[in-house]
């Protein structure tokens, strides 16, 4: 099983093209803040418990 997410699935990002997919569910936490930093230039460490949940939502098993 791995964990997949994919960045046109958040609301505001449908033009992404971006999918990350991981092993684990931290490794895949890790690549969306790292992905976040590259492609929209934002910073997971400020995101909120409510921002975190509705990632968390879109994050899907494979
Ligand atoms: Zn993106």
């Amino acid at each position: 099983m791995a964990y997949s997410y994919a960045c046109a699935d958040c609301e505001g990002m449908e033009a992404c093209p971006a999918k990350v997919v991981a092993e684990t569910e931290d490794e895949l936490w890790q690549l969306i803040g790292l992905h976040a930093k590259i492609a929209h230039d934002e910073d997971a460490g400020e995101w909120d418990d409510e921002t975190r949940a509705y990632l968390k939502t879109l994050i899907k098993t494979v």
